[in-house]
């Protein structure tokens, strides 16, 4: 299938641009994308009034959470302890699995083709994913010290093992070593992580340094920072994903130096625990836009949450007139206002993550997630600049149609042929029923 389009979002480096091009796509992959000579003639789908871009990449979330949206005060001591593992600790795999797929459909309708997951009942997760035609990297969550995880583990760490295998590939699934938390795993498995992920060549995704609890536990426990503790252990040997990063000494932030950090804007802003992300700018440490959880964001919306990002710098600004800084500073952290270089957190950097492929970019290599933004969409029109407009508008309502491993989604893609089909009408009811009787539960 060969696709042209006068506005494709292309990756440059730690940017994106906007070109014409012809792109071609063989199965699941993109083979080539011409940029120059280019004849319309040679293309089977010429799309007018459109951008074609990369579908969005969500570098940290837990679909089945979808389930908890709406039942926190954003009050709680410790919302993850306090709410989330009680309910965790009565969610069966069948409930995972209806509750992860409206998740994935949230997900889609917003222009995001693959996300990083981490939850328990890995297997469930996956089928959801690939059942609404979602892509996702599934990191079965593993725990030892504490939480509902703990009673799973052996099983979480089959899921792991058996997620790694090309028939869940061919149906964009791949695998992620989760170990949950620096204060939920003991040493010995996390050192059992990164021996499987380096013997399946899979990185780790866990929770890094994310409340005030962890920080003071590793502290108490091992008489080092909850980083620290996990470059003692040999964890940042190779370049894995840590969602948070909020909690960090100066030695910290050098640590992360080789890492990834996925970066959760309104999610964190909901504990009132931003991470600093002017500080991994200044470290030179790589970070990514992601969702976390419709718990606590409420939202799958990965494109709402670059716009959101792109405000973050200025927050830092002083308000006093008399304050020189205000220019120094906003040139020194001019890359987190620039379009170019957020979309990019959320579509190519993410999806550069995994060593066994490439997403969020059109580009030879890379899996054929695509999304066609209409421009003549009132939100969009007249279209001018179609990196601003992935950055800063609010696009997902724009979505003309999606491709997920080269396969078109519906004809007509948009929220009412989605909630229409078949697959959503049986998952939706299954799905209310079972959130019933869980609320009974709590
Ligand atoms: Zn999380």
């Amino acid at each position: 299938m060969k696709i042209y389009c006068d506005s494709v979002v292309l990756p440059t480096g730690r940017q994106v641009v906007e070109s014409p091009a012809l792109v071609t796509i063989k199965d699941a992959t993109i083979t080539s994308v011409q940029t120059s000579d280019l004849d319309m003639a040679d293309a089977d789908i010429h799309l007018r009034d459109a951008i074609l871009a990369p579908a969005l990449v969500n570098s940290h979330t837990h679909l089945a959470l979808h389930s908890l949206r709406g039942l926190t005060s954003g009050q709680e001591a410790n919302m993850v302890e306090d709410i989330f593992f009680k309910v965790e600790s009565k969610l069966s795999n069948d409930d995972i699995y209806t509750f992860a797929a409206i998740g994935a459909y949230e997900a889609l309708l917003s222009g995001t083709g693959l996300v990083w997951d981490h939850y328990y009942a890995g297997e469930s997760v996956a089928r959801a994913i690939a059942d609404t035609k979602l892509c996702g990297v599934v990191a079965p969550t593993l725990q030892d010290v504490s939480g509902p995880g703990v009673t799973s583990l052996e099983k979480q760490l089959q899921a792991t093992e058996s997620l790694n295998a090309e028939t869940w590939q061919s149906n964009g699934i791949w695998s992620a070593v989760g170990p949950h938390a620096t204060d939920t795993v003991s040493d010995e498995l996390w050192k059992t992580c990164t021996y499987i992920s380096d013997s399946l060549n899979v990185p780790i995704h866990a929770h890094l340094s994310q409340s005030r609890e962890e920080w003071h536990r590793s502290l108490s426990a091992y008489q080092k920072t909850p980083t620290r503790r996990m470059a003692d252990l040999g964890c940042f040997s190779r370049k894995n994903l840590w969602a948070h990063a909020i909690y960090l000494s100066a030695e910290d932030y050098r640590l992360l130096e080789s890492q990834t950090i996925a970066y959760c804007l309104l999610s964190q802003s909901q504990f009132a625990e931003p991470a600093n992300i002017v500080a991994y700018e200044n470290q030179g440490i790589d970070w990514t836009i992601a969702t976390d959880c419709a718990a606590s964001n409420d939202s799958m919306n990965l494109q709402r949450e670059i716009s959101s990002v792109s405000t973050v710098a200025a927050h830092h600004l002083s308000n006093d007139p008399e304050d020189t800084s205000r220019e120094s500073a906003r040139k020194n952290n001019a890359s987190i206002w620039s379009p170019e270089y957020l979309v990019s957190r959320a579509s190519h950097l993410p999806g550069a993550l995994h060593p066994q492929f490439l997403a969020g970019a059109i580009t030879p290599g890379a899996i054929a997630n695509l999304v066609v933004y209409d421009k003549n969409h009132p939100a969009l029109w007249p279209g001018e600049n179609a990196v601003r407009a992935l950055a800063y508008s609010n696009a997902a309502p724009a979505i003309r149609r999606m491709m997920t491993m080269g396969q078109w989604l519906t004809e007509d893609f948009n929220h009412s042929s989605i909630c229409k089909s078949d697959h959503y009408a049986q998952t939706v009811h299954e799905a209310s029923k079972r959130y019933q009787s869980l609320r009974k539960s709590i």
